[in-house]
């Protein structure tokens, strides 16, 4: 067996060699098939090797892979400008990843009101069970004691209250307070939606109070929930957006959406990245985009994602023992289990089914976007092989 003996052991990965992918199925090196609906932790959200994202990277690559942010960049340009017309934004930076992503919102927040006079106003209120990277800024945003243990003093300015606690969060909030940052669904933390009522509670708390609020959209934008951004769902807009994962299909990019208002402290020279906005990713986003808002998708994620869950529904009726309840939202689903999580997650993969494990013993099942339902039938029959296998395998144990 090879061995990766050069590499940071910081990942615990699992003895698969993939080499080629096609739509939602991934092929092994010696040739086996996986349905995968773990899409790259919801990145490959139109599946592997869409021919229209293909040709927009080949087609760009002839012409020009990197350009400086001293030049004007017309993918750039033109991405930013669909992006605004498509949500509640004016204004788009472009990074390269979902960290990055947080990492401007949080500075545009900050700095939003240093611009305003108020530089002692740097405080971002965070919810428990969030997930915003793992950089020195979002690790404190995270607030998860696991992935800020060894690594020196927590950033300050981050404050934590539990998920959905109003009380909570308005005892929070003190005149230094610059923002309330919360994934609309929680991916790591459990596939947890905020419910619609809790997040017109923190528009109107932000409104009150002068603080801007900050959405993570990494994870659960892009399509994921059924509507093109998860915040739709709710009626509300905020006013900075992190967005990243399925945004590039696969290829690096991130984003970070916001009101002119709230990016008006962000004045020359205050931001930048060497590849964000790289040419390359910006024709991939582009691509992305056209199949997105193409009339009739996101009617196609919401017709699927119906037919996953009633199935896995009956699955939960049918497997009492190993599954406790189904969560999230649209094609962003969760299993809480009863067994283990990271033992089903090895059920399924023993039955060539690729999922990821979350927090709260939960397992996040994420297929591409372009998931039909005759593949979503498909995965639940493995799933339910799986569940079959554990079920039998604790009753007898029990017996
Ligand atoms: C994955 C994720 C991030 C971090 O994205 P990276 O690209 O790994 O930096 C941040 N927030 C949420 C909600 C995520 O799911």
């Amino acid at each position: 067996m090879a061995t990766a003996a050069s590499l940071y052991e910081t990942y615990n990965r699992a003895p698969l060699r993939f080499e080629r992918g096609e739509g939602v199925w991934l092929f092994t090196e010696s040739g086996e098939r996986y349905l995968d609906f773990a899409a790259g932790v919801a990145v490959n959200a139109l599946g592997h090797g869409h021919p229209h994202l293909v040709a927009a990277l080949k087609a760009q690559a002839d012409k020009v892979w990197h350009l400086s942010n001293l030049y004007e960049v017309p993918g750039q340009e033109q991405l930013s400008k669909r992006l605004a017309e498509n949500t509640f934004a004016d204004r788009v930076f472009f990074a390269n990843s979902g960290a990055e992503a947080l990492e401007c919102a949080i500075k545009t927040a900050r700095r939003y009101h240093f611009s305003k006079g108020h530089p002692e106003r740097f405080h971002i209120i965070t919810f428990e069970g969030a997930f915003h990277g793992r950089t020195l800024a979002t690790i404190a945003a995270g607030g998860q004691e696991k992935y800020l243990e060894g690594f020196g003093p927590k950033a300050p300015g981050f404050d934590q209250v539990p998920f959905g606690d109003v009380d909570a969060l308005k005892a929070a909030i003190t005149s230094e307070t610059a923002a309330l940052l919360i994934e609309p669904v929680q991916g790591e933390g459990g596939l947890r939606p905020a419910t619609k009522e809790f997040m017109r509670e923190l528009r109107q708390i932000c409104d009150e109070n002068g603080i801007l609020l900050i959405l993570d959209e990494v994870q659960c934008g892009v399509g994921r929930t059924g509507k093109f951004f998860a915040y739709e769902n709710s009626g509300i807009t905020p006013d900075i957006m992190a967005v990243a994962k399925g945004i590039g299909g696969g290829f690096p990019l991130g984003a970070c959406l916001a009101t002119a208002e709230a990016a008006s402290g962000m004045q020359p020279g205050t931001h930048g990245s060497t590849y964000g906005g790289n040419p390359l990713a910006m024709a991939v986003g582009n691509a992305v985009l056209d199949v997105i808002l193409e009339d009739g998708f996101l009617q196609h994620v919401n017709d699927v994602a119906l037919v996953f869950r009633q199935g896995l529904e009956g699955l939960k009726d049918s497997y009492p023992e190993i599954i406790e309840a189904i969560r999230g939202e649209g094609l962003m689903l969760g299993i809480k289990a009863r067994v283990p999580n990271v033992e089903l997650v090895a059920a399924m993969r023993s039955e060539h089914l690729l999922s990821v494990p979350a927090g709260d013993n939960v397992v996040r099942l994420l297929p591409p976007l372009t998931v039909t339902a005759e593949e979503a039938r498909e995965g639940l029959a493995r799933i339910e092989r799986a569940a079959e296998k554990l079920q039998a395998e604790k009753q007898k144990k029990s017996a």
